[in-house]
């Protein structure tokens, strides 16, 4: 499944779109530190606004900054009427309190949908709050290919509040049978044959081999690793899983992509709101 082909899809949607709004949708984006990884996606997330035509600004911080001071910038974001979203690039350096600074963030421009009202609202089924970027994706990536969750058995390697538990969330939504499984997770194996839809999402290179996999699933590599040459890769070991698998997303060019785009799309849709238009 080529995640890359629909991010592009997605993104050129979105700046037609964007053209006939009142104002560009803006996205505010705070690094602090200098993780690399970090930077990259960072760098990303502003080419992804240009690219769809909104407004964005960085906020680039040492290490050191206080909590306080982030707590401040995040208050000034939340009052100013040209952003409409705001992203806390993870991870924090340590000393940072995260969870903090999230909920910090207003419900209505919490795009990464990581405040507890939008979280609440995904696990309850309400509408209004944000698609979580990374599951949201998935999901896109599955309904373009034809994919629903719905009857199926639908088994996530994970369990973080980024990935695993949003994943869950969503394939429940549209009437999946979901497993979750973990580090403490029994014969993961054999949880692993049962599903009709394979989510991982661990950070294990080769985690998921082609007998762990029945005839015919689909399978959906969330994880980014790096292999021991240094090369981007995910949990499912591609060659025998390629074998078995109906459908199959690679890494790069999968689930990254996707976040992205859903990430777009939510800044897109806050703007909307904000801007009281229809966002079709
Ligand atoms: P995380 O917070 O480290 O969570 C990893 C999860 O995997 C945990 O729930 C952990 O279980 C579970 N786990 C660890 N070892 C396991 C094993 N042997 N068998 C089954 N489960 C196991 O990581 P994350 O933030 O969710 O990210 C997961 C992966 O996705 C990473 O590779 C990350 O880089 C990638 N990612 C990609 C995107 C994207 O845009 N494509 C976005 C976000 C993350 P416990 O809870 O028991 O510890």
């Amino acid at each position: 499944m080529d995640g890359k082909a629909l991010a592009a899809k997605e993104k050129g949607l979105l700046k037609e779109k964007t053209a006939k709004l009142p104002r560009k949708p803006g996205l505010a984006v705070i690094l602090v530190g200098d993780d690399p990884a970090s930077r990259t996606y960072v760098n990303g997330k502003r080419r992804d606004c240009e690219e769809c035509g909104f407004y964005s600004e960085e906020y680039t911080m040492p290490a050191g900054t206080e909590q306080a001071d982030l707590l401040a910038l995040i208050d000034e974001l939340n009052g100013r009427e040209d952003i409409d979203g705001i992203l806390v690039q993870l991870p924090l350096p340590n000393g940072l309190d995260s969870r903090c600074l999230l909920d910090a963030i207003r419900p209505d421009k919490d795009v990464d949908c990581f405040h507890p009202v939008n979280v609440g609202k995904l696990f309850s089924g309400q509408t209004g709050g944000f698609v979580p970027c990374t599951p949201g994706g998935v999901m896109d990536l599955l309904h373009e290919y034809g994919i629903t969750a719905k009857g199926k058995n639908c088994v996530v390697l994970g369990r973080s509040n980024i990935v695993g538990k949003p994943m869950a969330a969503l394939l429940l939504a549209e009437d999946g049978t979901v497993t979750v499984c973990h580090s403490r997770t029994p014969d993961l194996a054999q949880k692993c044959a049962t599903a009709d839809i394979l989510v991982s999402a661990v950070g294990k290179t080769g985690l998921v081999t082609g007998d762990m996999v029945k005839e015919g699933a689909v399978v959906v590599d969330v994880a980014m690793n790096r292999n021991a040459e240094g090369k981007l890769c995910g949990d499912v070991d591609m060659e025998t899983v390629a074998q078995k698998a109906s459908f199959l997303t690679p890494v790069p060019g999968g689930i990254g992509p996707m976040t992205r785009a859903t990430l777009m799309c939510n800044t897109y849709r806050a703007a909307c709101r904000h801007l009281n238009v229809s966002p079709d």
